[in-house]
């Protein structure tokens, strides 16, 4: 009797999920259940679980895509089990990632004739790109510090100190030393002529970023090179240039045609680009594209032939999906560039909106600039009562995911929040994101100021007789919060 009722109550093919069992115990966190579940069951719970994830279109902290067109999706789900590196096996999809990097490399500049093909390769994201990149020129670096009988043991690279994580992880995984240039309040980029004063003989390459993570703005690429080209001269170097492009590489060529940033520049000899950012795919893409043959030495190619034919990778990775390649040639087909420059209009257009609003509230500096990502990064003129962080803990109320951080040195003084705006992100959005902005001012505003700027104020003022406690200043503030209630409740039931 008991036997057949708790089969009963676990059939969720005839009951409903959650009339079993299976939603009244508590899921196995540490190690494997001994028992299966039914799949509409496990379905159900982990659905559920994950609705407590922020909603990705409303996550402006990314650059990361959030949208594709439905027949993209069903492309990627058609080719969600085929694995990339079954090259054999999978020529067109090989073919299809050829014919990407030979249509990037040419959208940034590389020095082609009319039927070579290009030098690159798809990756996971900017980061393998990067790690690729970097391991390229430290090989070259080598090989001539060898060739010359120098010691070729301590590498290095120039950066701003505004460079993404994966620069750092490049730097100490690869062991190569990360020579940072400090930014400056107001200059949140690398200055170029910093970064050439910062080279010397170990010097494997500068790194320049267009589209910084922290304020979308472009470094002077063009600048840099004059000014390497002028020190290689002086000194017999030859110090590349990589340009960091994961985010501006597919606005520059939209919105900035006449920019030189990319191989137009004789020193670029490496461009990597997210196709997961501005690329308008979902994440798991990005690309490296070497300037030539020579830049890529040939020994850091493996060829591989127990899948088939002879292939040659260049990966740091084996196996991965294929759908994401799929998907970039989806896009750069479908969109083509009269696509993809609407699509970049668009997002700058909304950007501007959103910055014009934001400058209306006259409570923000904005820290982007005109020309750049379109995002907008901005601070609070006035943050001694409210902070960045607490406009951005606000916002999350109202569904918004805005970040709010510190810049690097020299310049960690100064927070900002940051909104980026992807393609998903339509005028409606920014002007419904400006209202709920002010509602959030408003309300901080009526707010006591947070504890740690009570309690330095009462720091400040403990020079006289009294210091106040953590304990008093809470007390303090719990006081006014009351207040503040008591008096709302009172309009409330006026305007009522
Ligand atoms: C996003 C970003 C990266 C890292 O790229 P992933 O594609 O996320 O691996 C590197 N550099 C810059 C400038 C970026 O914006």
């Amino acid at each position: 009797m008991v036997l057949s009722k708790a089969a009963s109550e676990n059939d969720v093919s005839v009951h409903s999920t959650f009339a079993s069992r299976y939603v009244r115990v508590s899921l196995p966190r540490f190690q494997m259940p001994e028992n299966s579940i039914p799949k509409e069951a496990a379905y159900q719970i982990i659905n559920d679980e994950l609705m407590l994830d922020g909603n990705p279109r409303l996550n402006l902290a990314s650059f990361v895509t959030t949208w594709m067109e439905p027949e993209c999706d069903k492309l990627i789900m058609a080719a969600i089990n085929k694995n990339y590196v079954d090259m054999d096996e999978y020529p067109v999809t090989t073919e299809l990632q050829n014919r990407c990097v030979n249509m990037i490399a040419h959208l940034f500049n590389a020095p082609l004739g009319e039927e070579e093909t290009a030098v690159g390769v798809g990756t996971v994201g900017s980061s393998e790109a990067i790690m690729l990149a970097g391991l390229a020129f430290k090989r070259k670096w080598q090989n001539k510090m060898k060739a010359q009988g120098k010691p070729y043991d301590k590498p290095n690279i120039v950066t701003g100190a505004n460079v993404q994580v994966c620069w750092e992880k490049f730097a100490r995984y690869f062991e190569v030393e990360l020579k940072e240039v400090k930014l400056e309040d107001g200059y949140y980029v690398m200055d170029p002529e910093k970064a050439v004063e910062m080279v010397d003989e170990n010097t494997i390459c500068v790194a320049a970023i267009l589209g910084s993570t922290l304020n979308g703005e472009f470094e002077d690429v063009k600048r840099l090179n004059d000014l390497l080209v002028e020190k290689n001269k002086e000194t017999g170097w030859d110090t590349p240039i990589h340009v960091d492009a994961a985010s501006g590489g597919f606005i520059a060529p939209f919105l900035y045609p006449e920019l030189e940033w990319d191989f137009r520049l004789p020193l670029v000899k490496s461009i990597n680009v997210s196709g997961h950012k501005y690329g308008l795919v979902y994440a798991g893409i990005g690309w490296v594209i070497w300037r030539s043959k020579e830049d890529l030495p040939e020994e850091l190619i493996f060829h591989i032939n127990y899948l088939g034919a002879d292939q040659p990778t260049f990966t740091l990775n084996f196996s991965k999906g294929s759908s994401q390649v799929i998907a970039q040639y989806y896009q750069l087909i479908r969109l083509g560039y009269e696509g993809y420059r609407n699509i970049m209009e668009n997002c700058q257009e909304n950007a501007r909106v959103l910055k014009e609003g934001l400058e209306k509230t006259g409570k923000f500096n904005i820290v982007s600039k005109e020309i750049g990502v379109p995002l907008v990064a901005f601070s609070l003129k006035d943050n001694s009562r409210h902070n960045e962080f607490e406009v951005s803990d606000h916002l999350r109320r109202f569904g918004w995911i805005v970040p709010a951080y510190t810049m690097p040195p020299n310049a960690e003084h100064v927070t900002v929040l940051r909104v980026v705006i992807r393609e998903d992100f339509s005028r409606t959005l920014a002007e419904r994101l400006v209202a709920d902005i002010e509602k959030v001012l408003h309300e901080l505003d009526s707010l006591p100021a947070r504890v740690s700027a009570k309690l330095a104020a009462a720091e400040e003022s403990s020079s006289g007789v009294h210091k106040k406690s953590a304990m008093e200043v809470q007390l303090e503030i719990t006081n006014v919060w009351k207040k503040f209630v008591a008096e709302k409740k009172k309009t409330k039931n006026v305007i009522c």
